[in-house]
Parts: structure tokens; sequence; C-alpha cells
């Protein structure tokens, strides 16, 4: 079943490519694990995903042990800064930055591991109270800050856009967030890339690939309902 999900989700992103005339290999799908077991995890490994999401420190460090070491795994939920110590050398990338406190937090236990850890901006696109991440106006100021840090590197943004259930509601907010990409690429600030856009979960991907999302997370989709209550 996981490898029927994957095989429709990568077809899906195939064709939202080829409808927007974008390059297949710029956009990677990130299997959205959280709340699931290792061998769930193992079923996508085998079937060749490499990029792993979880929001959840503990849970990167039981599943890191877990599973095999070529795995990417991608720290998508809020971070408290006296957690970092505990995966800065074994998160591939860092997806929810948003403060400076947390980047020189990163920094710190990055250049401890010896190693420059990738992250991502996240911008509120909605400006929905619920949800972490700075506004667009506040973006480019919270990059400038961080580009002088060692141990880290901003290397895109990321966002989560507000459920729904007509895809086509995100479209502005994914094509505004890669305005944004666009223009601070145009300020050529040191030590900053633009590279990464990540953004669209299992109800909008197709349409943030559309826009141009260089990795999509997909966990229901894959996985199928996470259950809470366990
Ligand atoms: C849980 C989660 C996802 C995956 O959501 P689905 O709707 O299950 O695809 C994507 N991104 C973030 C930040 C998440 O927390």
């Amino acid at each position: 079943m996981i490898k029927d999900n994957i095989s429709d989700v990568n077809t899906r992103i195939d064709k939202a490519c080829e409808r927007s005339g974008r390059d297949r290999s710029r956009a990677t799908l990130i299997a959205v694990s959280k709340t699931k077991p290792v061998d769930m995890l193992k079923e996508a490994y085998d079937t060749g995903i490499r990029d792993f999401g979880e929001n959840k420190v503990q849970e990167i460090m039981d599943k890191y042990d877990k599973l095999p070491k070529d795995i990417r795994w991608h720290m998508i939920g809020h971070l408290q800064t006296n957690k970092v110590k505990y995966i800065a050398d074994k998160i591939y990338m860092i997806h929810s930055v948003d403060s400076y406190k947390l980047a020189s937090e990163i920094s710190k236990y990055a250049l401890k591991a010896g190693r420059v850890i990738p992250v991502l901006i996240e911008v509120n696109v909605a400006d929905e109270e619920s949800k972490f991440g700075v506004t667009f106006d506040n973006a480019e100021s919270l990059i400038r800050q961080i580009a002088p840090l060692e141990g880290i590197k901003v290397t895109g943004l990321m966002a989560i856009a507000p459920y729904t259930t007509n895809p086509e509601e995100n479209r502005e907010y994914f094509a505004r967030l890669r305005q944004l990409s666009v223009d601070i690429t145009s300020k050529n600030i040191d030590n900053i890339s633009m590279s990464v856009l990540s953004m669209g979960m299992t109800g909008d991907y197709e349409v943030a690939i559309e826009e141009g999302s260089t990795y999509v997370r997909v966990g229901t989709g894959i996985f199928g309902e996470r259950n809470y209550s366990v």
C-alpha cells in the first residue's frame, strides 16, 4: 500500500512538473513519517525514498538509531532551542528556523559537530496565529541577521499553507513565497542561497510544484491518516 501511494504521488509530481515545464530532478519528495512506526518507514525506504520529515526531536533520535544511515532526516516542525544539541549531528536540514535565537543555537552545535547545517526560514504565509514562522516583511531582516553565523547556512524558504480542501486557494501563497525567494536572491547577501523552496503537503503539493516547490512534504498521502491518540 505504501509502495502504491508513493508511486501515485511520484506520478502526480511528474505530471505537475510537465504541466509547468519544470525539471523533475529539481523537485524532491519528502516522506513525512511523524507518528509512524519504523517498519512503515522501512517500506518507504525500500521503494527508494531517502528523505524523511519528522517534527519531534525524540522521534528523530529513536528512528535515526533504527534505520539506515543514508537517510536524510528533515526537521520540519517547531524546534525548541534547548533541543538543538540532540540532533545537530543527525539532521540533514532544518526547515523551521524563525528566530535569531534558534539560528545561533544551531550555529553553536553545528560547530561542535564540525559541520554546516542547511536551514530554511519558515514564513507564516497566511499570517495564521496558530502557526510559527516570520512574516513576509520580516524574512529578509532575519536572514541578514543569520547570514554571518558560522555552522549554519540559509538555503531557502519554507511555508505551511492553510488547511484547505481546495488547493487552488493556496496557489497565491506559494507564488508569493517563490517571489520572496527571487527578491532575496537579487539582494546577493553573503552566505545566503535561495535554492530551496519547501512547500506543499498532501492536499496541495501539485499546485506547490507548479509554483516552484523543490521539496514537497507528503505524510498522509503516503502513510495514511495519523492517529495522535495512541
Ligand atoms: C505533518 C506535516 C506535513 C505532512 O502533512 P500531510 O498533510 O499529512 O501531508 C508537512 N509539513 C509539515 C510541516 C508537517 O508538520
